[in-house]
């Protein structure tokens, strides 16, 4: 079968290596891709995954079986709307399902009304009830953008001062709309959910980084690195996530008439009274599907292609049970602001060498040299028998890269490590 995955991502990279690996897979198509996908098929920078008619004629013209869309752009665009209509397999939500992402009110809604545990929360299209109900809850409170805004939109407030300062900013823009939630304190992590409109299995879970210095400090970045699995989610909490969080998810979403199908990411706040959903995002994570798919023994295809055609029943998925994954993140320097491009980067031969996979995300082939172009360019991931085993393997490969122009954590899975040696 031929498979096309839509993305250009480290995460994309992921999925080329979990799909290429599929006896099912005969060719992988990526668009636009780059250089690290080229290594397990062919990329389509051609191809504009925007255009959704040309997407479609490319489909029918490579007889493609199976489409796979990595980030959420396209989702909240109704790619998979539009490709389903045309009768091509598509893996990931529709347009409406894909609302569990793109809006923050919309899962809050579904929350209340299914009595998901999430944070107590009041939604708001004017300044002014924001600002009231501000006062009456006190801080700390979390004000929060309703559409998608790359982890832009939230600020976790610890004065009064800062949440309406947060929430002027937020309605400076016309037609905003606001969400303001109780504070949780706990420990964040993420859990997978591979779901077919009605069931949902089990599909990992993992830890991410997302502040940009050693010791969770400085600005909020896309994911500095991550690992999995996430030991704090055990089987009675993973029971009880599928259980409060996912299953009535999938119901209500099947009772809005928009059945959810595709990667059900949940970040999760564990606290003293148990498990609470932050935010749901419709795809796999970046970095955590460099950590995901190197864990995964099942093939990646037929689930997928079970989970399109609505019947996930017969579907083991098999995870590593005893190896950890850990990845650490290669950013250009002044990431996440503004970055050099061009960079040259050498040693992934011998970071692979040292027994790491070096996934790519923001590089660019010249010639023979591979070029830094973005933020975050690499994700450098490493199995062990345990986190920390893992984690040594891990920024040994780093040590291999030589790329004078990028920098990384050196803590990447501290927490965990931490557990692990406790
Ligand atoms: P991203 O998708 O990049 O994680 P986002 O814009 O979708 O970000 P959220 O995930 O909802 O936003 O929130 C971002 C971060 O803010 C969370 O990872 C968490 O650290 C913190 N946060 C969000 N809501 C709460 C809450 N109710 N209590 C405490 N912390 C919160």
């Amino acid at each position: 079968m031929n498979i096309l995955l839509i993305g250009s991502g480290g995460r994309e990279h992921a999925l080329a290596y979990a799909l290429a690996k599929s006896p099912l897979c005969t060719r992988l198509f990526t668009a636009p891709g780059n250089p690290g996908t080229a290594r397990h098929g062919q990329n389509r920078p051609d191809l504009a995954i925007t255009d959704h008619a040309a997407v479609r004629a490319f489909c029918e013209a490579e007889r493609i079986g199976l489409v796979v869309v990595g980030p959420e752009a396209p989702l909240v665009a109704g790619l998979v709307d539009d490709l389903t209509a045309a009768g091509i397999r598509t893996f990931g939500p529709t347009k409406a399902a894909a609302q569990l992402e793109g809006s923050k009110g919309f899962t809050k809604d579904l929350c209340a009304e299914y009595g998901i545990p999430t944070a107590a929360f009041a939604r708001f299209d004017a300044l002014d009830p924001a600002l009231a109900y501000l006062r009456e809850q006190g801080a700390p409170i979390v004000v929060k953008a309703d559409g998608l805004a790359a982890g832009k939109g939230v600020t976790v407030a610890d004065t009064l001062d800062q949440a309406e300062a947060a929430v002027r900013a937020l309605f400076a823009e016309p037609g905003a709309e606001v969400v303001v939630e109780a504070c949780l304190v706990g420990e964040e992590a993420s859990f997978f959910a591979l779901c077919d409109g009605t069931r949902a299995i089990p599909l990992g879970t993992a830890q991410d980084h997302k502040r940009v210095f050693d010791g969770d400090r400085g600005p909020n970045t896309g994911g500095m690195g991550a690992y999995s699995p996430a030991a704090i989610i055990t089987p009675a909490i993973e029971a009880e996530v599928m259980q409060r969080i996912i299953q009535p998810t999938l119901a209500g979403m099947q009772a809005r008439g928009t059945p959810f199908t595709g990667i059900l990411y949940a970040g999760l706040m564990l606290t003293e009274d148990g498990p609470q959903l932050i935010e749901y995002n419709t795809r796999f994570g970046d970095p955590e599907a460099q950590v995901l798919m190197p864990r995964l023994n099942s093939d990646l295809v037929p689930a997928l292609l079970s989970a399109c055609d609505g019947d996930l029943s017969g579907t083991v998925l098999e995870f590593d049970a005893h190896r950890a994954a850990l990845t650490v993140v290669m950013a250009a320097a002044g990431y996440p602001g503004t970055v050099v491009r061009g960079s040259a980067i050498r040693g992934l031969a011998e970071a692979e060498a040292a027994g790491a996979l070096v996934f790519q995300a923001g590089t660019r082939a010249d010639g023979d040299q591979l070029l830094a172009d973005g933020g975050r360019v690499l994700a450098v991931t490493a199995l062990g028998d345990s986190v920390k085993e893992a984690q040594g393997r891990a920024y040994a490969a780093v040590a291999r890269i030589d790329w004078p122009e990028g920098f990384c954590r050196r803590d990447i899975g501290w927490r965990a490590v931490a557990r692990e040696l406790a």
